[in-house]
């Protein structure tokens, strides 16, 4: 009997007392998966909104702030196998489901206008504290994906999200909805001068904060903005 290469033995062996499940359904993934498996990854709800620059997402932002593009890959609904993958992103820590998602959507971007002439990526900034917590930024996890396949460069530094003081936090929602686009400010804006960023979150609720986080980047002079996220929970 020819003898399987240690790694696959190891590999095995591990998955026997510690299987890995799909993010999205929790079924036991079998060899060659990784992160969904294959019924997840061909039936998860994606938007294509990609391919069609008046979809919902984008319609959302019109008469708020200019934006060059704007897309969700899938469709977030409560109870769903996306919810279940992204909050495993978020409060797991699984920050490789977002690298993973990017990369997949990264290779669809490409092939479409106006994301194929991005030049950078920014994520929507967390909150300094929460990102603490956490130990990442899921938003900028997505972002590294996206990088990767689009081989673009993605910056955390140059859009950053203020802390709040005691005194804001008790401001009521309302105020504090009013003040968001002062929770945002900007770092070395000239290098960013000319680009056309990809600002990028991950579910798209209000559409407040990736608004926000858009006019703050086009005070720079000759900026262009995108917005692409991994869901969209608009409901339509
Ligand atoms: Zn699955």
């Amino acid at each position: 009997m020819p003898q399987a290469p240690l790694g696959d033995w190891l590999n095995d062996f591990v998955t026997l007392f510690y299987p890995e499940w799909c993010a999205a359904c929790h079924l036991p993934l079998v060899k060659g998966e990784s992160l969904l498996c294959t019924g997840c990854k061909m039936t998860l709800p994606e938007t294509k909104f990609h391919l069609d620059p008046d979809n919902h997402v984008a319609r959302h932002f019109y008469g708020r702030v200019q934006l060059q593009g704007a897309t969700a890959l899938y469709f977030f609904r409560k109870g769903s196998r996306v919810q279940t993958m992204i909050h495993h992103l978020k409060y797991h820590d699984r920050p490789e489901i977002g690298v993973a998602i990017g990369q997949y959507y990264g290779y669809q971007l490409l092939q479409a206008a106006p994301y194929d002439t991005v030049d950078c990526i920014i994520p929507v900034p967390l909150h300094p504290k929460k990102e603490h917590k956490r130990g990442y930024n899921q938003a900028a996890q997505f972002a590294r994906g996206l990088s990767l396949a689009m081989e673009k460069p993605y910056y955390k530094k140059y859009l950053i999200r203020k802390s709040f003081t005691a005194t804001q936090t008790r401001k009521s929602r309302i105020e504090r909805w009013q003040n968001v686009g002062e929770v945002f400010s900007l770092h070395q804006p000239r290098l960013l001068e000319g680009k056309h960023i990809l600002l990028v979150d991950d579910v798209v609720t209000t559409g407040a904060t990736l608004e926000a986080c858009a006019q703050k980047l086009l005070q720079i002079p000759g900026v262009e903005v995108s917005v692409a996220t991994i869901a969209t929970a608009f409901t339509f």
